[in-house]
């Protein structure tokens, strides 16, 4: 049976890199009908963030993934709460010989590591019991305790031996037991696990069949195989995907980079819609062959394959997002984005009896729900002094004629039918009396009336400016 585990430790907010790797373990499980899991890995309590968790899940619910197993509806799938079953581990794997305390303090360690980067070496630790009979053992062990000094336990590292794995996304991985860094940590001296060893426990415990993760924890996996042969488990098939880059620096993207959104949170805050975000994150990475894409959740459960999964680093281009979202608002139900968009005019003081027209006003160009406030600037305070551009359209000899006899016509519209349907033949009927047409004939108007030669549909935007206010920007912009 397929079983994956998106396998969070609450240390913050839900990032798009996690977000990724908790999609393309959905998706596999999904489409092959396995198990999704949920494990939170909160062992490294020093990083602990109060409400991590819940709002892991609350984002991942919002994304539109659903789960089989979680701490939600299982008992012990948080890592605190499974501290017996790793000390089980811990016990069996010192009675054998596997594992032993190691009293080495970490001033000691730090003495070593400098000393082996001074030789031009990689840090590493190297057994502290390395030569000495046994009597010597004995009384080393004996003047550590009685120091006081509280061991850790170590994994012994078999050096001889090479570790290797069959990757889903980069083939045919190996690493050499000698170049590990020495025999790790399995129990801190707080007496938690530390993250490679639970893992194991876990992955093993609540059979996990392929681990799909972040090519940052690669080096881990070796380590993690010599606890799987330890403690003679089967490892399960793993999938190392690779680092996702801000596509406008080139480098790792990184919590730093101001150009784009990278949390959940954010996107949520700022009126994205969940589906264009769940499509955009499926890219990252894996793409189903052939130029189209834009795809329901699902679609892409139907079309995920692993074996598609990218060799090449992922591009994050906030641009792209942006142009997703924006073909998600488009074909939405209109109501939708009124009630995606009415916070913001609330918040604004913007949320007339106009509110539902702007939205739909504005809907097709739209790129978050956010920016309608910023598009409806025109309706509420006063219009943008022109730039370069506009100026120069403004300064041809036509176009004050054409703005003012569309002044006076607009002006004949009794105040009860100032409607769009009304305010639209208005065009035609300046052009027959003035001879000014297209471009010329328009685009004077538009910006006397809205203040940009850029915007949405004309005859509704000055419906929704009303009479009063149209006719005031069309008499300025003649002045
Ligand atoms: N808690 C680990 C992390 O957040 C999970 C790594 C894994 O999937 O093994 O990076």
């Amino acid at each position: 049976e397929i079983r994956v585990r998106y396998a969070p430790s609450p240390t913050g907010l839900l990032h798009i890199g996690n977000a990724r790797t908790a999609l393309f373990n959905y998706l596999f499980a999904r489409h092959h009908g396995g198990k999704f899991i949920i494990r939170i890995e909160d062992t490294d309590r020093e990083r602990h963030v109060e409400d991590g968790e819940r709002s892991q899940l609350e984002n991942l619910r919002w994304l539109g993934m659903d789960w089989d197993e979680s701490p939600e509806t299982h008992e012990n799938y948080r890592q605190s709460e499974r501290l017996p079953l790793y000390q089980k581990y811990i016990d069996q794997l010192l009675e054998s010989g596997k594992a032993y305390y190691s009293y080495k303090t970490p001033e000691e360690l730090e003495a070593d590591h400098a000393a082996q980067e001074a030789a031009g070496q990689p840090p590493h630790y190297v057994n502290e019991y390395k030569g000495m009979t046994d009597s010597e053992k004995e009384a080393y062990v004996a003047e550590r305790k009685a120091a006081g000094i509280q061991p850790v336990v170590r994994i012994a590292i078999p050096e001889d031996k090479t570790y290797t794995w069959t990757d889903l996304v980069k083939g045919d991985i190996e690493f050499e037991g000698a170049h590990l860094g020495g025999d790790y940590v399995i129990q801190k001296r707080d007496g938690y696990p530390t993250y490679n060893f639970a893992v194991v426990v876990d992955d093993h415990d609540m059979q996990i069949s392929h681990v799909i993760r972040g090519d940052d924890h690669i080096a881990n996996t070796p380590k993690q195989l010599v606890a799987y042969e330890a403690l003679g488990w089967e490892a399960p098939q793993f999938g190392h995907m690779t680092l996702i880059i801000n596509s406008e620096t080139g480098k790792k993207l990184s919590k730093r980079d101001t150009n784009t959104l990278q949390f959940i949170e954010d996107y949520r805050k700022k009126g994205y819609m969940a589906e264009a975000v769940f499509n955009f994150i499926a890219f990252l990475g894996w793409n189903p062959g052939g130029n189209e894409e834009i795809f329901s959740r699902e679609e892409l459960i139907k079309l995920f394959d692993e074996k598609r999964l990218s060799k090449a680093p992922a591009a994050f281009d906030q641009k792209k997002l942006d142009w997703m979202n924006n073909d998600y608002i488009k074909h939405a139900d209109l109501g939708r984005v009124v009630e995606m968009c009415r916070p913001f005019l609330e918040e604004a003081g913007r949320a007339d009896d106009r509110l539902e027209s702007f939205v739909k006003l504005y809907q097709p160009q739209l790129r978050s729900a956010e920016e309608i406030v910023e598009l409806t600037d025109m309706f509420f305070k006063p219009l943008a002094p022109w730039d370069e551009a506009e100026k120069e359209i403004m300064a041809e000899e036509t176009a004050p004629v054409a703005v003012k006899d569309f002044k006076d016509k607009l002006a004949e519209i009794p105040e009860a039918d100032f409607v769009a349907d009304n305010i639209f033949p208005l065009f035609k009927a300046v052009q027959k009396d003035t001879g000014v047409k297209g471009k010329g004939l328009w685009m004077p108007i538009r910006i006397a009336a809205t203040g940009s030669m850029h915007g949405p549909e004309l005859h509704v935007a000055i419906e929704l400016l009303g009479k009063e206010q149209s006719l005031a920007n069309l008499e300025a912009a003649l002045n």
